[in-house]
């Protein structure tokens, strides 16, 4: 019989438990158990789901057996079981790779727990196994596999007989070693303690035959000096108290509990940045426990990612992930409902209209809402590294469905701030305003640093004003969907409207592009279709020129949709202004220019002038080539 290969990542990680000096190796049961329940889990729902009359709930169990001759140890589910492709599939290849590439990336830090932090799943059968065999019927198939294995130089897969579905695994434990002491866990008394220790909440029962001490009644003629028989006999015990961790007291849970939880459910190394565990009793009653990730899982922000909640009916998994409990904008949480209201027997279709289940989702945004507002208080730090990983998200948000959602989420965005040189948040801002300032004020660029070098930002901050940096491209379209916050409109400082500008100034510039009215259009026309038109501003303190939108499109907004695939036709373009600064010396140079009637050199300046600008707003220019000769021309 040829041994297949394990796939590569597998290989490696199983090499790496094999040798691994691990302290921890005791974990294996627990990684075993919590496979065994899984499978009870998803054999449970299908049977609800497709309405099948099949074992009643307190005939699932996982059976544990030690054999302290044989040196075995075999753990048996009456699960879902698995098909030989199932058998390839799930255990030739390693299900956690996430782990791997940690490890990898950690090669450095020797030291580093991940085992302990996370399990390994099935493959941790090796830290106390020299040989793992696996014999397993799928649910509804006639035939039975085995599955067997010696560690890192391969696996094979045969069929066998098994007479119910369900998965059977035996375990040759290993002899002891001087360091290692393997034959503990063939100890009854301590795999005992193991179960209690790490699957006390397993919601199925995990039984083991414990050894009854008998006296047998003696013989009647037996004299008073005889000694009753005493015989052992076997009784069928369960170990664990089966109360689920979101069932117990939440005082008597340690912060490790949740913890490990979190990493080992949802697999993610990171601890949770924040635990809702909240009961609810009332028109709804109903236990949700809940946890916001540090980062981002890797697919998050792609629409491989599935958002939802693990649905229980009193202790029951009915649903793995309910997406009608969150909303998309907290589609980042991880968590658990547990709801005795809701029938065992609901349908997925039925779900979705469940008047109860809309009630729970209703209260969960505002458990969701209420912890991200307390963390923002008392935790800034962590909620800035949480907006980090999620921010994209509730700007989202609050920009999709219309705006529908602002109120719920417009205090819990972050944006950096020019004068606090940090995130902060609208209300921060609007408690810092000045008096009689009516609007609040931002910018958006690629970078806090190009926009800071803007000339327009340069003079509203000059004049004293703090400016929000939009550095997500969706920023600005989340302040456009939400226009104002607490009564003060959100302008772009790079807009026409923006309006600083005393009343004198105003009518001074009026004059002056009145009075160089063909001067400005012959510009406008040197430059072409890049801009509607080209005038003076009073805007700009330092700066020769810039470019300002008018309308609804400012010119991030522009290069956000345009970066969308999309039909080039139907690419969008923000309404440009060429504005060059009143007080700058190039104003006089240009109606000298003017005066002087050189078309040439006053078309070549509105193109160097256009450049210059487009440069300054972190856009190319059209043609480099163009530009080079102009500059070289002049020099
Ligand atoms: P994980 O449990 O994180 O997916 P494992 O390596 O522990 O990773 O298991 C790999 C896969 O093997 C599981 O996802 C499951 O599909 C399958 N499996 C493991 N143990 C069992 C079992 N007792 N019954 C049915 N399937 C199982």
């Amino acid at each position: 019989m040829k041994k297949k290969q394990f796939k590569a990542e597998s290989k490696k990680l199983l090499d790496m438990m094999i040798n691994s000096i691990y302290t921890h190796k005791e974990i294996f049961l627990r990684e075993l158990i919590s496979n065994a329940s899984d499978a009870i889990d998803k054999l449970y729902y299908k049977q609800l789901a497709e309405n099948i009359t099949g074992l009643s709930r307190s005939d699932y169990a996982i059976w544990i057996a030690a054999d302290k001759d044989a040196r075995t140890i075999t753990i048996t589910d009456n699960g879902i079981g698995m098909t030989q492709e199932e058998l390839e599939n799930n255990l030739g290849t390693i299900a956690r790779s996430g782990s791997l590439d940690f490890k990898q990336n950690n090669e450095s830090k020797e030291d580093i727990d991940i085992i302990g932090q996370f399990g390994v799943g099935f493959y941790s059968a090796f830290m106390v196994s020299e040989r793992v065999t696996v014999k397993t019927k799928a649910y509804g198939s006639d035939d039975a596999f085995c599955w067997e294995s010696e560690g890192a130089d391969g696996y094979t897969v045969t069929p066998c007989e098994k007479a119910d579905y369900g998965t059977e695994i035996t375990l040759y434990i290993k002899e002891n070693t001087e360091e290692e002491d393997y034959d503990q866990y063939l100890d009854e008394y301590r795999i005992k303690s193991l179960i209690k220790k790490y699957s006390d909440y397993i919601t199925y029962p995990i039984k083991m035959n414990e050894k009854i001490r008998k006296e047998l009644p003696k013989a009647e003629d037996a004299g008073e000096d005889v000694e009753a028989e005493v015989v052992y006999e076997d009784q069928e015990v369960t170990v664990n108290s089966m109360i689920p961790l979101w069932k117990k007291n939440k005082k008597d849970i340690t912060k490790e509990e949740y913890t490990r939880y979190y990493q080992d459910k949802f697999v993610d190394f990171n601890e949770p940045a924040r635990v809702i565990h909240n009961t609810a009793e009332g028109v709804v009653s109903y236990t949700a426990m809940m946890f916001i990730p540090k980062k981002a899982p890797f697919d998050y922000y792609t629409k491989e990612y599935e958002k939802g909640l693990a649905l229980y009916s009193n202790g029951v998994l009915i649903m793995e992930k309910c997406p009608d409990l969150l909303p998309d904008y907290f589609s980042f949480v991880k968590g658990l409902v547990d709801s005795s209201d809701l029938s065992l027997n609901i349908s997925r279709e039925m779900l979705q209209h469940d008047r109860q289940l809309k009630l729970i989702a209703k209260n969960i945004e505002r458990n969701i809402k209420n912890e991200l507002t307390k963390m923002l208080e008392d935790d800034r730090e962590g909620y800035k590294e949480f907006f980090k990983a999620f921010g994209s998200q509730l700007l989202y948000g609050v920009y999709s469905d219309y705006g529908m959602h602002k109120d719920v989420l417009q205090d819990l965005l972050l944006f950096y701030s020019s004068s606090e040189k940090d995130m902060v948040t609208l209300k921060e801002y609007v408690s810092r305003m000045k008096e009689g300032q009516d609007k609040i004020f931002y910018a958006s660029g690629e970078t806090v640093e190009k926009m800071d070098m803007l000339p327009q930002v340069d003079m509203v901050r000059d004049k004293g004003y703090e400016i929000l940096y939009m550095t997500e491209n969706l920023g600005e379209f989340a302040l456009m969907m939400m226009a104002q916050y607490d009564g003060k409109t959100f302008v772009n400082v790079c807009a026409d409207d923006l309006d600083l500008t005393s009343e004198e100034e105003k009518e001074a510039l009026k004059e002056r592009n009145e009075k160089s009215k063909d001067m400005l259009q012959k510009m406008k026309d040197a430059i072409g279709d890049g801009v509607s038109a080209v005038r003076f501003t009073g805007r700009l303190k330092n700066h020769p020129v810039c470019l300002t939108t008018e309308g609804a499109l400012s010119i991030e907004m522009e290069k956000t949709l345009n970066s969308m695939p999309m039909p080039s036709d139907e690419k969008v373009k923000a309404e440009v202004v060429l504005e060059i600064n009143a007080n700058h010396p190039i104003a006089a140079k240009l109606e000298e220019v003017a005066e002087s009637g050189d078309e040439q050199k006053l078309a070549d300046y509105a193109k160097l002038l256009y450049a210059q600008a487009q440069l300054i707003a972190g856009l190319s220019v059209e043609n480099p080539t163009e530009l080079s000769n102009l500059i070289c021309g002049l020099m």
